[in-house]
């Protein structure tokens, strides 16, 4: 039998409920839900989780399906163990962090589990889940207007780092391999659970307050292949070879534009772009040109910006630059 907080499961059973964190204010709990599936055979746990951030909301159909449709814990070999909703309260607010103490649940190092609510969440993220767990996946998502990718850390033990490449690449999107100095990363959910021998990577989906069918379809086939690989569940693993910008890269580019005006572009995201290659214009409203974006690297188009409506500083497009594999620990 598996018992987290109030939720007991035993093997070839599916439970769900909820795990208390604390109270706000009102007196209300403030608790995150968490599926069981609890396979009726012995084999690693993995810990899926969704909405750290509250307004990357895909996962929470990614795990419904994956847990209540996909996965039959009579067929299953281990443990999994979903959260969709890490953040109620960020969720609730549409907001990236919860309001009430504006931290990133992401940052997850260092936190006081006697601290303010967003610590109290991590602290039963990590004491009651992540620490039962062999791998780990954290989902996430961007804007619609991008292409889906994975993001792993560099990281001392070379065998967990393998391993969280693998998990990566299961996904069939590009993969990129972050500084641990970029973003904070250092402090992240997933440089934590590799520091502590747990192989982790951050998917991105397609989605900022959406769910679209096409990136939720394609992240599920991701888990499969997860669970295939782990052995959890039979079959062979099939990654597609759909996406074009496949491949693992080192970092992310943001253009900036210097001029404020309308934009035009002559990109979509996915596209492969030459170093020098012009991207779109800057133009003013008499359609007078005042700036030529043109892309610094051999890249791929991460994302373009949801408004064209250009603010000077702005940061219109993402690139996924390609160029040799640097080393990355820091
Ligand atoms: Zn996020």
């Amino acid at each position: 039998m598996i018992k987290i907080g109030n939720i007991s499961t035993n093997a070839g059973e599916l439970k769900w409920g909820n795990l208390h964190c604390g109270f706000l204010a009102n007196g209300q709990a403030v608790q995150i839900p968490l599926f069981i599936v609890h396979g009726s055979k012995p084999g690693p746990t993995l810990f899926l989780n969704g909405v750290i951030h509250g307004r990357e909301i895909p996962a929470i159909e990614i795990l419904r399906k994956i847990c209540r449709e996909e996965i039959n814990p009579q067929n299953l070999s281990g443990t999994i163990l979903a959260v969709p909703i890490c953040n109620p309260l960020a969720f609730e607010a549409v907001e990236h962090h919860a309001l009430q103490d504006d931290k990133n649940m992401n940052m997850v190092r260092g936190i006081n589990p006697k601290g303010s609510i967003t610590e109290k969440m991590i602290h039963v993220l990590l004491s009651e889940i992540l620490f039962r767990s062999d791998y780990l996946i954290d989902m996430h998502s961007n804007y619609h207007l991008g292409i889906e990718f994975s993001v792993v850390t560099p990281c001392r033990n070379k065998a967990v780092l393998e391993r969280s490449l693998k998990l990566a690449d299961l996904f069939g999107y590009p993969v990129v391999e972050l500084k641990r100095s970029q973003f904070g990363f250092e402090n992240s959910l997933i440089a934590y659970a590799q520091d502590k021998g747990i192989p982790a990577c951050i998917v991105e989906f397609l989605g900022t307050n959406i769910i679209i069918k096409k990136s939720v379809e394609s992240g599920i086939l991701g888990v499969k292949n997860v669970l295939r690989h782990l052995k959890m569940i039979p079959g062979p693993v099939h990654v597609s070879k759909d996406n074009p910008a496949q491949g693992i890269y080192c970092y992310f580019y943001n253009i900036l534009v210097e001029n404020a005006g309308i934009l035009t572009l002559d990109v979509k995201p996915g596209d492969l772009v030459k170093k020098g290659q012009t991207l779109g214009v800057v133009r003013d409203a008499f359609g007078n040109i005042l700036e030529n974006i043109i892309s610094p690297y051999l890249a791929y188009i991460r994302n373009i910006p949801v408004i064209h409506k250009i603010n000077s500083g702005m940061s219109p497009l993402v690139l996924l630059v390609i160029e040799p594999k640097k080393n990355l620990w820091k």
